[in-house]
């Protein structure tokens, strides 16, 4: 039975459908916004301030004390226990004792989303060691798409990154989800899939999960990448791959970012007619044109009438990656 009255805790919340993880439980260890990166596409916001020290951020006998409670009640309905953060968890100093703390009350798996910065210390992976599943973050192996995308703290290498996971295979007995989160002409290249596709070989995770901007982010030039460039990222990086995004789904729910990138993407390939967009968005058309409707006063997009029916197309200059928006070069002030 669900008992949705957990929703209300201060530290654990849900159990939340997931598309990586099930119905999952979550716990949040932190107060709001504790990271050590500031990601384009981060959810939460903006990083006003860099934290990059493990500290106890909060204290650890309230969470305890929701944890029992909600672990022993035996009335929540969840897959996954879920350790993550309104920042990155592994920057709280007690997350082993807590990871310890939630195992011994539950049979079920416990899993860690973590941004992958602190996996070269050899006690955050330790403390990582008795989760069942662990979702480590690695957007690119570029340096100065890394910088673009998550913006890291003074001092974080994206070679001690990579050092880490590597060392975490090793070390590590669970599954590894490593999670690759693409932005539209960031990230999405094929020269940028092939990069990662080497560095991976020697990653092995389980699975990659990969996965677009589909929630407001934290800069609004930071735009989700179409399905098809996703699936042939996906084709790159190998049969472990996996989209995690459900873009029919979210299209045809109107999702007006994946529904613009998608109109932008078919624009590059063939104009479209009005009645294009009907068969092709069905229940998202009427949303789709007004879509459209915006490119085309924004100037992205420009409609002709030719033998008596209008056309849409990309103006001059514009290309399927967003190039209407900001400056993704722009570097943000801390
Ligand atoms: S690591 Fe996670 S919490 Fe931190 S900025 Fe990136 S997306 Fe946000």
């Amino acid at each position: 039975m669900l008992n949705i009255k957990y929703l209300a805790m201060k530290h654990c919340f849900g159990p939340v459908p997931s598309r990586r993880l099930g119905l999952s439980l979550g716990i949040d260890m932190l107060p709001k916004k504790t990271c050590n990166l500031d990601c384009v596409y981060c959810e939460i916001g903006p990083t006003r301030k860099y934290s990059t020290h493990r500290a106890r951020y909060t204290p650890v006998g309230p969470i305890k004390d929701e944890l029992k409670k909600v672990l022993t009640s035996g009335k929540v309905k969840f897959d996954h226990i879920t350790f993550t953060a309104s920042g990155e968890p592994a920057l709280h100093a007690n997350l082993g004792e807590l990871i310890a703390f939630a195992k011994d009350l539950t049979d079920k798996p416990v899993a860690i989303l973590t941004n992958s910065t602190l996996l070269h210390h050899k006690e955050v992976r330790r403390e990582l060691g008795r989760a069942d599943i662990l979702l480590p973050s690695l957007d690119s192996v570029n340096e100065a798409s890394f910088r673009k995308i998550n913006r890291p703290a003074p001092g974080i290498e994206l070679a001690e990154i990579i050092k880490g996971l590597e060392r975490l295979r090793q070390e590590f007995q669970g599954q590894i989800w490593l999670e690759t989160l693409l932005v539209s002409g960031i990230n999405d290249s094929e020269q940028e899939a092939s990069m990662l596709a080497s560095v991976i070989q020697r990653l092995e995770p389980d699975k990659i999960q990969l996965n677009t901007v589909d929630r407001p982010p934290a800069v609004d030039w930071a735009r989700p990448v179409s399905l098809s460039k996703m699936e042939k990222f996906s084709e790159i990086l190998g049969p472990k791959t996996e989209i995690v995004v459900d873009f029919r789904k979210k299209i045809a729910q109107g999702h007006a970012r994946l529904l613009e990138t998608e109109i932008l993407d078919l624009l590059a390939r063939r104009p479209l007619r009005d009645d294009d967009i009907e068969k092709l968005f069905a229940s998202a058309a009427k949303r789709a044109k007004e879509i459209l409707a915006r490119l085309e006063d924004s100037g992205n997009v420009t409609k002709k009438c030719f033998k008596d029916e209008n056309f849409y197309m990309l103006a001059p200059g514009i290309g399927p990656a967003c190039e209407h928006a900001e400056n993704p070069n722009a570097e943000k002030e801390h």
